[in-house]
């Protein structure tokens, strides 16, 4: 069998006011075909898992474009145009194909269009003709949207936040392709749609115990694979929210029953399975008295660059210098002038700098601090699962209170423990950090924490998911309103 295999990853946050244009793909290295280097946001190896199955089989495989983009507001008209026209182009060259493989993150918006993903599904389906299979590989933080659903056979998003499972993800998503394509199984979908907004990590129960049941139903009869959609919180579409779907094998009342018995648990769940947040001024004090030899990490929720805020924010920043609080670090500040700055001054250089809160009133204030330049790199990255994220030029400067800082200047939510340790920072020696993410950090971190405690503070991301201000999508979901199932 011949499949094509590409991909356009971009996760809009609808209240963004910074543009993602051609350069925040470039930023992160597009490949153009299956001879590039590049390795966009640590697909490369979703790439090489289905490389691997293709050649199991013996199949002809054919990579046309990937390129992913940091998490920001809408893409740019002419930059959507030209991704979506450039892997169109791509599988007409490769025309016919059996199976078309397709990794999509699930909540691109456009300025022009509100469902990216289900524009291109619609465009590569009519390229590509009714028998072809086409499977789609999402993120949970997806807008599942029923014009996806018509145009794809399989639809499958990784399970675990954070995504620890994109490689195996895309192998299965090949696997039950490349089975439709062959005619082996009759792809049946059923979608409940929970009707709730919020962000729910998979490493602790009750989610952790919801994954691996989602993983078990996969081993009963005729259930192909089963799926929840978190949905994009921040992402403001008609179809936004939570959603959990079900592929079974030419059963759709199954499928139907599935995902509505599992939607409606997780529904039972809410309480439970909601991030609590503790106040910034407690979680400082806490950070002030915390004498355990692991780390107390505060977790910059609403300024997480994951989730399309700046990663500029000043909020703890400000509050850690006030107070005095050292043996602390924080990172990664966003924040290009002032790293040049440092880079400038030297190491070992002492001086006034104002860092940070440049990007809008959500970021805050910028910070006025005497700091002591401790070292900078021309090009520092962190690990991302494996793969290499690049923060490009960084420095790390220390205030005379003992508060480290990473200054970096390619967006990026904390990932790996090198975005501190690369630079020298060792953090063993610290009480707490603060982390510009949410979840991701965890995967790296682990060993070293002690605690995590998710900071309220205002931002991009706020925690308050019931006073979003959506505009697009209807108003009836959880925790907006106490019973979303009630008013219908
Ligand atoms: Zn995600």
């Amino acid at each position: 069998m011949k499949i094509f295999l590409a991909g356009i990853l971009a996760e809009t946050n609808s209240f963004s006011s910074c543009p993602t244009g051609m350069g925040a793909f470039e930023e992160q290295g597009i490949r153009l075909n299956a001879d590039s280097l590049e390795d966009p946001m640590g697909m490369l190896g979703a790439v090489k898992s289905v490389r691997r199955l293709a050649g199991e089989g013996r199949h002809t495989l054919v990579e046309g474009i990937i390129a992913a983009a940091q998490p920001l507001g809408p893409v740019v008209e002419p930059a959507y145009q030209w991704l979506k026209a450039r892997l169109l182009s791509d599988l007409a060259a490769a025309l016919p194909v059996d199976a078309i493989v397709l990794l999509l993150h699930g909540a691109m918006t456009s300025e022009n269009c509100e469902d990216c993903e289900g524009d291109i599904l619609e465009a590569v389906r009519q390229m590509a003709g009714p028998d072809a299979a086409i499977g789609v590989c999402l993120d949970p933080h997806c807008h599942f949207t029923e014009r996806m659903r018509q145009r794809a056979d399989i639809l499958v998003a990784y399970k675990e936040y954070p995504h620890t499972d994109i490689n195996a993800s895309a192998e299965a998503t090949a696997q039950l392709t490349l089975s439709a394509a062959a005619g082996r199984i009759q792809p049946a979908v059923g979608v409940f749609d929970c009707r709730m907004v919020g962000l729910w990590p998979t490493i602790q129960e009750p989610m952790k115990g919801f994954v691996e049941k989602m993983r078990s139903l996969e081993h009963e009869p005729d259930i192909l694979s089963v799926s929840l959609g978190h949905g994009m919180a921040y992402g403001d579409v008609p179809e936004a929210g939570a959603k959990v779907w079900v592929i079974t094998d030419n059963k759709p009342d199954l499928a139907d029953r599935i995902a509505r018995e599992l939607g409606e648990e997780l529904f039972l769940q809410r309480e439970a399975i909601a991030t609590p947040t503790v106040a910034l001024a407690q979680v400082v004090g806490r950070l002030a008295d915390w004498e355990d030899t692991r780390l107390l990490v505060l977790a910059d929720i609403a300024d997480n660059p994951g989730g399309g805020a700046q990663g500029d924010s000043t909020f703890i920043l400000k509050e850690l210098i006030e107070r005095g609080i050292g043996r602390v670090a924080l990172g990664g500040l966003w924040d290009p002038g002032a790293v040049q700055m440092a880079r400038e001054a030297g190491v070992g250089a002492r001086f006034r700098m104002r860092i940070g809160g440049k990007t809008g009133a959500v970021s805050g204030s910028p910070v006025d601090v005497v700091a002591t330049v401790m070292r900078t790199l021309d090009e520092h990255s962190q690990d991302d699962f494996g793969a290499r994220a690049s923060l490009g030029p960084s420095a790390w400067v220390r205030t005379d209170a003992g508060l480290d800082v990473v200054l970096i200047s390619r967006r990026q939510q904390v990932l790996g423990t090198d975005l501190f340790s690369g630079l020298g920072i060792e953090l063993e020696a610290l009480r707490g950090i603060v982390v510009k993410s949410m979840q991701h950090f965890r995967a790296s971190f682990e060993p070293l924490i002690g605690e995590v405690l998710f900071v309220d503070t205002p931002g991009l991301m706020r925690s308050d998911f019931e006073a979003i201000p959506f505009v697009r999508r209807d108003l009836n979901y959880w925790p907006r309103v106490a019973d979303p199932f009630g008013q219908s």
